[in-house]
């Protein structure tokens, strides 16, 4: 079952088989809010019109306001924005922090589009929504393909729309226009602090072999976090290809490679190969970086990871979840190991409202004993409870929830 909606029902369900809630509080999660969706019709640089369907579903707000990133995809549709922004209920209750869940996308192949397309899509889709979103209403953020840059021009819009310029609508932005310190790398930095937390539990050697699936924002600073530390990065992929080299590829090349040529592929210092062989490579840790549904009952038997973590959202099926369980691989969930990008996008929206400004270093401290945190939480609690991580992370995530409603 591949629509990332109904996976993320069945998640929710199997976490509820695991421990039970009151029922009318978990069927109430499993509608959201509000759905809203149109068309933004877009001036083409040569004069013609075309018509670009967008989304925003504000899944729940009992914690705090809706948050969660905007995707410009051209698969992107109203089922994958629902799943997305009902994962980011429960990932914020799950990062401790005083947001809700939303997400936003646009149904676009944006590389295609000019800078001058770009940006009147940016400011058109804050048009659009202007009076549904808002500092204490729903702070948008990015998500594929959407950058700091669009951030800003979508963070602009609705200042001169409202008069509010603190910024506080929507994070990820450039630093020179309120974005904080670390937001860029914080998504795979949260992650590499979670994989810090875990690793002794899962006997993993002090220097690990790294599969990363995705070279964007998530998985090229994995590669670079990982790499720092002494960890080798023995393949990664991105949307057209993958490289391997079993020596570790050298990172800070490879970036260079992808800047110049646009992706991964060709790089001199590894082999390219088929990325959709990518998952299957031997090694420690797979991250997939990528996008939903890749780790799925049909390839996951072929998997020779010894953990994977999900830098992704919704990389893993809920079939494929129960396989590598019983061949106890661990997988460590989305909603807990990416985290780290919406907890420091809420540090953003705080020092956006107070006006202050927090070093990189404050900024990580905080965000390190937070994940830790949760990390060592839902570990424990999932050895307690005979169960995977996933339902473990979900099973805190209802009950902080549920809290929000006594
Ligand atoms: P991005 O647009 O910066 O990068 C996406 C990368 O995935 C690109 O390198 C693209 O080429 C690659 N890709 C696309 N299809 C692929 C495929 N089939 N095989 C291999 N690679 C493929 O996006 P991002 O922000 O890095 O987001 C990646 C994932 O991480 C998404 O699931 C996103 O929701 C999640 N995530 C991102 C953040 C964040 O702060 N950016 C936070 C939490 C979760």
């Amino acid at each position: 079952m591949l629509n990332p909606f109904e996976n993320a029902l069945r998640q929710l369900e199997r976490a509820t088989a695991v421990k039970q809630f009151d029922p009318s509080f978990i069927k109430q999660l499993t509608f959201p809010h509000r759905e809203i969706r149109g068309h933004i019709p877009l001036k083409k640089d040569d004069g013609s019109l075309q018509m670009i369907e967008f989304y925003r579903v504000q899944h729940n707000n009992w914690r705090g306001p809706y948050k969660g990133g905007i995707r410009f995809h051209k698969d992107t549709d109203i089922e994958e924005v629902k799943a997305l922004a009902f994962w980011m209920t429960l990932k914020c209750a799950v990062a401790n922090i005083p947001m809700g869940g939303g997400k936003g996308g646009a149904t676009i192949n944006s590389k295609e589009l000019s800078v001058s397309e770009l940006e009147r899509l940016s400011r058109a889709w804050m048009r659009v929504l202007v009076d549904v979103v808002g500092p204490q209403k729903d702070v948008p953020a990015p998500d594929v393909n959407t950058t700091p840059q669009i951030m800003a021009w979508m963070s602009d819009e609705y200042g001169k729309i409202t008069g509010d310029t603190s910024g506080a609508v929507i994070t990820g932005k450039p630093l020179e226009v309120g974005g904080s310190e670390g937001r860029g790398t914080a998504t795979a930095q949260g992650g590499f602090y979670v994989f810090e937390a875990l690793r002794s539990n899962f006997g993993l050697p002090d220097l690990c072999k790294v599969v990363i699936q995705g070279f964007g924002n998530a998985g090229e600073h994995a590669a670079e976090i990982w790499s720092d530390v002494g960890h080798k990065i023995v393949a990664v992929s991105d949307s057209r290809a993958a490289v391997r080299n079993p020596n570790g590829l050298d990172v800070a090349a490879l970036i260079e490679h992808k800047k110049a040529s646009g992706s991964v592929h060709g790089f001199a210092g590894g082999e390219t190969f088929d990325g959709s062989e990518l998952l299957f490579e031997p090694c420690d840790l797979l991250i997939p970086a990528a996008l939903e549904n890749q780790i799925r009952e049909d390839n996951v038997a072929r998997i020779e990871a010894r953990v994977i973590l999900e830098l992704a959202n919704g990389p893993t099926t809920p079939e494929a979840d129960d396989f590598l369980f019983s061949k106890g691989i661990p997988v460590i969930p989305d909603i807990l190991a990416n985290s780290g990008g919406v907890t420091v996008s809420t540090y953003e929206w705080e020092q956006n409202i107070k006006r202050e400004h927090w070093s990189e270093q404050e900024v990580f401290i905080r965000l390190k004993k937070n994940i830790q945190e949760q990390a060592l939480q839902i570990f424990d609690q999932a050895r307690n409870l005979k169960t995977d991580l996933r339902r473990s992370a979900f099973i805190l995530a209802l009950e902080r929830i549920a809290k929000s409603q006594e």
